[in-house]
């Protein structure tokens, strides 16, 4: 079985940039947030269960999913989006585990805004953390999204926080604009290249 390692942290700090370097080395990448975003739809039990909890008006046409919709229920009530993270969680977790059983390559890796909070930790080997500071999150989401600073602090607010994250973390990647990505990168894959070929 391939080692299996974890990149999270916070919106904006570039987990999805870290990840497709890892891409570009040839290590398969899974990408959970988008995942359960398609398993939303995919899955029939799943979406059942997600019109039973939040209503028919979240799937208007029984199988796409009207994100505008189930946002404006789960971003406004913290208990609302417990509620939905506890249905989708299991079945995204479920899916990064088939998926990785399929992978044929020395060391895989899971990227994911909530790791911690999924409990989706159990079976990763090394969790990588991507930091970088709140303001510059800020300022790239920004730029990324075209949402305001209000919008992009809301989110930040849903998650954990950042320095607590990262003392979770078994590596830190420092992407704050000072310090070069790929040679992070690169060191922490020749160390799992080197523990997977052992
Ligand atoms: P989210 O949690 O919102 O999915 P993320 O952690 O995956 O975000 P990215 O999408 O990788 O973060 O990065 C956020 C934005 O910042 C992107 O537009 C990305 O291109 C940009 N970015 C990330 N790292 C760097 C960097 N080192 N230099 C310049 N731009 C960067």
């Amino acid at each position: 079985m391939s080692l299996r390692i974890g990149i999270t942290g916070g919106i904006g700090s570039g987990k999805t940039t870290v990840s497709g370097i890892f891409q570009v080395l040839g290590i398969p990448v899974f990408d959970a947030d988008a995942e359960a975003r398609k398993i939303m739809e995919k899955n029939p039990e799943l979406r059942n269960a997600i019109i039973e909890k939040f209503g028919q008006s979240v799937y208007p046409d029984n199988i796409h999913l009207d994100r505008k919709s189930l946002a404006a229920i789960v971003f406004k009530d913290a208990f609302q989006l417990e509620v939905l993270n506890s249905l989708v969680h299991p079945h995204a977790i479920a899916e990064a585990e088939n998926w990785a059983k399929k992978q044929n390559a020395p060391y895989v890796v899971k990227e994911a805004a909530l790791f911690f909070e999924a409990g989706s930790v159990i079976g990763i080997d090394y969790m990588i953390g991507v930091y970088a500071p709140k303001h510059l999150r800020i300022h790239r989401v920004m730029q990324r999204d075209g949402s305001t600073r209000e919008e992009v602090l809301a989110r930040m607010q849903r998650q954990i926080q950042e320095e607590i994250k990262m003392r979770l973390c078994d590596f830190v990647i420092i992407n704050d604009d000072q310090q070069l990505l790929i040679p992070q990168v690169l060191k922490l894959h020749e160390q799992f290249l080197k523990e997977a070929e052992e």
